[in-house]
């Protein structure tokens, strides 16, 4: 493509150019719309452009819209208390992206074992997990292909199978200082482990005095039908990570950590210079009180139960259509055969989908998506089926 002549040939690009988002809708530069049924990979969780959002950030830029933490700022301190206490009353580090959270993480159980002496500095990660594209979240990552060609990476990860007690006493041994996983996969093909596995991996790690941290990157912010997935369960874990939908679009990443292994971060030992800055502060905090007053985890949590009873629908008639699953508006829908034509299909129709492999769509749309909404989705999918006789 022409267009993209100057950037990097990272991502697989698809050949449309975004320029305009409202709502669950988004506009190329040739105005056609488009239902979105991806929201930046699950980052505009309260749609485009969400007018709370986009207040904050303009009041906020008119104001201060850099300050090293060198000094105190005043909205990262009112966010950091609101996520603390809408969470389990960590404290937190604010950073730019997923993977810089879970670097912080990482770096975080490490100090906590030299600091504390418990237990060594490896960290268990599971097999089918995504942590990030840095060298060390890379080597977190328990997928191969992500790793390929970047040799040397960071050492000190065991993987084991994701959603197995058994696969972690087996590897757990005074080596082990932490295990870091996602509460569901989500670039794995949304992957959810068997009800009560959190709750027995607290135990666990209790039991053995480890520290357990999930990466709520891409399950947090209402997307599974609570604020964060982890609370499904009975149990809060010992570090969390966090970014996509915090902002709800605007760059932003935290690692929440509760105070006694929070400590163990002072002066000169973690920092970033745009980490926590008054703008992205400004539409976090917007972001997590429109979240909160509007209660978007319910609204996920019902949107979710209908658009997976109409796609249940969808695969009465669609035999290639094998499994839907999910929590809340994070859901996966798999094919025994190869659909990866969805999104260039979808395009044409007007409609945003994103594939995983080559056998499942993540629909992972903005979380004030409607009814009707789901049902033109819905529909736009069939109407693709349809005509590829699947
Ligand atoms: N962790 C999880 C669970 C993710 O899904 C992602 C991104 O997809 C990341 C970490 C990395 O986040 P980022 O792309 O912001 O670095």
């Amino acid at each position: 493509m022409k267009e993209v002549e100057y950037l990097m040939n990272t991502p697989a690009r698809l050949p449309v150019g975004l320029v305009k988002g409202n709502g669950c809708r988004v506009t190329d530069e040739a105005g056609k719309t488009y239902l979105d049924m991806v929201a930046g990979i699950a980052v505009c969780n309260l749609g485009h452009c969400h007018p709370a959002v986009v207040e904050a950030l303009k009041s906020q830029v008119e104001t201060l819209f850099h300050c090293s933490n060198l000094y105190r700022i005043p909205v990262q301190e009112r966010f950091a208390e609101m996520l603390s206490k809408n969470a389990f009353n960590g404290k937190l580090f604010f950073c730019n992206s997923g993977a810089e959270a879970n670097e912080g993480a990482i770096k975080l159980i490490r100090r906590y074992s030299a600091d504390k002496g418990k237990r060594g500095s490896k960290i268990i990660t599971c097999s089918g997990s995504f942590h990030g594209r840095t060298i060390t979240t890379v080597a977190a990552t328990g997928q191969i292909k992500f790793r390929k060609g970047f040799d040397p990476i960071t050492e000190g990860f065991v993987h084991v199978d994701y959603g197995s007690i058994e696969a972690v006493k087996e590897v757990l041994d005074e080596s082990i200082g932490g295990i870091i996983l996602e509460p569901i996969q989500g670039e794995s093909g949304i992957r959810i482990p068997p009800s009560g596995y959190l709750e027995e991996l607290r135990d666990l790690c209790d039991r053995s005095g480890i520290l357990l941290c999930l990466d709520e990157v891409q399950t947090g912010f209402s997307r599974t039908g609570k604020l964060f997935a982890y609370m499904y369960e009975n149990m809060t874990p010992d570090i969390m990570t966090m970014a996509k939908a915090i902002a709800n679009g605007f760059p932003a990443g935290a690692i929440m950590a509760r105070e006694e292994v929070a400590e163990v971060f002072v002066p000169g030992t973690h920092a970033s210079t745009f980490g926590g800055n008054p703008l992205a502060m400004a539409a976090g905090l917007a972001t997590l009180e429109v979240m909160i007053k509007e209660d978007m985890p319910s609204r996920s949590m019902k949107m979710g139960a209908y658009f997976t009873g109409r796609l249940q629908e969808l695969k009465k008639v669609h035999p290639s259509l094998i499994e839907i699953r999910g929590k809340g508006l994070m859901i996966g829908a798999e094919f025994d055969t190869d659909i990866s034509f969805m999104t260039k299909e979808g395009l044409a129709r007007g409609i945003l989908l994103n594939t995983i492999g080559d056998r499942i769509i993540r629909l992972v749309p903005p979380i004030v998506i409607t009814e009707s909404e789901i049902d033109m989705a819905v529909s736009l999918i069939d109407e693709i089926l349809k005509e590829k006789g699947l």
